[in-house]
């Protein structure tokens, strides 16, 4: 008995011939009864990157849903043939204007992220940089705001998405502030 899983709710035709006789495998790939067509929706890979400077950590308030008017990690989705490392340098140059040097893996959380009626599962790829001076800046794309928000007063609640949120704490709780810039050997 096909099913159509609640994630893919608005998934109702074959993308080729238009039957509506789809065969679902998990949340993740369907086959049309009717011609073949077969379709998976993988996981797609996303960045957010943990700016630090001076014991304040960088966070842009979301222009758009989901998550409108919340705060996030500088970052998005990871182009075909990117790397992680450089999805994080063109998004945080494209998000506030700041060129990092590229960034450090943190670590990985599973997201999900619905836009347009339809649920994206995403695998979010956390990278940190650590500044020695504050960069000049604005937001742009994605971003109303650009907050730079000491560590003590960091709001868990009001970061948009639960896998960033997660990933800010666990940095917050493992790496010691840096709140001078390190001198040269
Ligand atoms: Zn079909």
């Amino acid at each position: 008995m096909p099913h159509r899983p609640a994630e893919a709710e608005h998934i109702r035709h074959c993308p080729r011939c238009a039957a509506t006789s789809l065969s679902w495998h998990s949340t993740k790939n369907f086959r049309c009864n009717a011609c073949g067509f077969t379709l998976f929706l993988n996981v797609a890979a996303a960045v957010g990157v943990i700016i630090e400077c001076r014991g304040k950590i960088l966070f842009g308030v979301r222009r758009n849903d989901p998550g409108k008017g919340m705060l996030d990690l500088p970052g998005g989705f990871v182009d075909p043939e990117e790397t992680a490392e450089e999805c994080a340098v063109r998004e945080v140059l494209e998000e506030t204007g700041i060129r990092i040097p590229g960034g450090s893996y943190f670590m990985s959380l599973p997201n999900s992220y619905l836009f347009r009626q339809i649920t994206y599962s995403t695998l979010d790829l956390v990278l940190t940089v650590r500044l020695d001076e504050f960069p000049a800046m604005q937001a742009a794309d994605d971003l109303a705001e650009l907050l730079w928000v000491d560590r003590d007063e960091v709001d868990p609640e009001k970061i948009a998405f639960p896998s960033l949120r997660e990933a800010v704490l666990r940095y917050m709780a493992s790496m010691p502030p840096v709140l001078q810039a390190v001198p040269s050997p």
